[in-house]
């Protein structure tokens, strides 16, 4: 399918939707994304994602040269541009052009790329039997270092603990933070299920803000589940009952083994399977 790619403003084939190897989005990792789906052509929490792309922005100093309204028009535009009623979407913005030294302020041309394509993250298999995971030794990033609330460019370290996982033959990995708690997975955020409670690394253990995240504690809070943003360990995620991983393009799927040991009964239990039916639900509402 020969989709229209869009960067600054015009629309471009595959084929012809080029940066430059002097961007330092390419030569640095410098610039900030988003990972967005697409239901019955809208997007999901478009405004929350640009959002958290514009705080992103902030972060590293870059200055997004169009508003987010422009932005938000641009992304739907795209979408019907590529005549997508279910998908996905990369929003890039990278720091543009420069000299091959780091300053980001000789940069002055940042582009903004809108890819918008249809996806399929994991196998089917994986949401009804639940995935493996492996913790990696690779921790997430320091927050003092670089924040994992900044959704950079820069995806190495996520990227170290993905080939740790992909070698113990699992696709996601557990990545725990400089305190030894667990943080995120490589590219989803973590929950558990215990005794009916629900819970997750709170935002200052050092992950990314997920939009999936936000929306599945507001789904358990409707449903009357408990809910819980507290400190985690790997030990918790050995006795839980349930565990589960959300992002925009994983959605909610369950995890039923980590490290060698099976979670819970080994299979997706009741509250993810009530959860991953609300997220359905509601990503399907207009
Ligand atoms: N953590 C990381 C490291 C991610 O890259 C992502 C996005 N793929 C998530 C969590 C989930 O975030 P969201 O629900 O906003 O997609």
């Amino acid at each position: 399918m020969n989709r229209k790619i869009y960067i600054n403003g015009q629309y471009f084939d595959r084929e012809n939707a080029k940066v430059s190897v002097f961007d330092h989005g390419l030569l640095y990792g410098d610039g900030v994304f988003e990972g967005m789906r697409i239901y019955s052509g809208k997007v999901f929490r478009l405004l929350e994602h640009l959002e958290r792309l514009w705080e992103s922005a902030r972060a590293i100093a870059l200055t997004i040269p169009i508003t987010i309204e422009q932005l938000m028009k641009d992304v739907d535009a795209t979408v019907k541009e590529n005549g997508l009623e279910d998908g996905y979407i990369r929003l890039i913005v990278t720091r543009g052009a420069g000299p091959l030294g780091l300053d980001p302020f000789r940069c002055s041309d940042p582009q903004i790329i809108i890819i918008a394509d249809t996806i399929s993250l994991y196998p089917e298999s994986h949401y009804t039997d639940g995935l493996k995971l492996v913790t990696a030794s690779t921790i997430r990033n320091h927050p003092a270092a670089l924040s994992p609330r900044i959704k950079s460019l820069n995806y190495l370290n996520n990227i170290m603990a993905k080939i740790e996982g992909l070698n113990a033959g699992c696709i996601e990995a557990v990545m725990l933070n400089h305190k030894g708690e667990v943080a995120e997975c490589t590219g989803d955020n973590l929950f558990l299920v215990k005794n009916g409670v629900l819970s997750t690394p709170p935002i200052d253990a050092g992950i990314l803000e997920g939009i999936t995240r936000n929306a599945v504690l507001e789904l358990a809070e409707n449903a009357g589940i408990e809910t819980r943003q507290i400190p985690l360990t790997r030990h918790d995620i050995y006795i839980a009952d349930e565990c589960f991983l959300t992002g925009s393009a994983a959605e909610v799927i369950p995890a039923v083994e980590i490290d060698n040991r099976v979670i819970g009964d080994g299979k997706p239990g009741p509250v993810t399977q009530k959860l991953n039916e609300a997220f359905r639900k509601l990503v399907r509402q207009r």
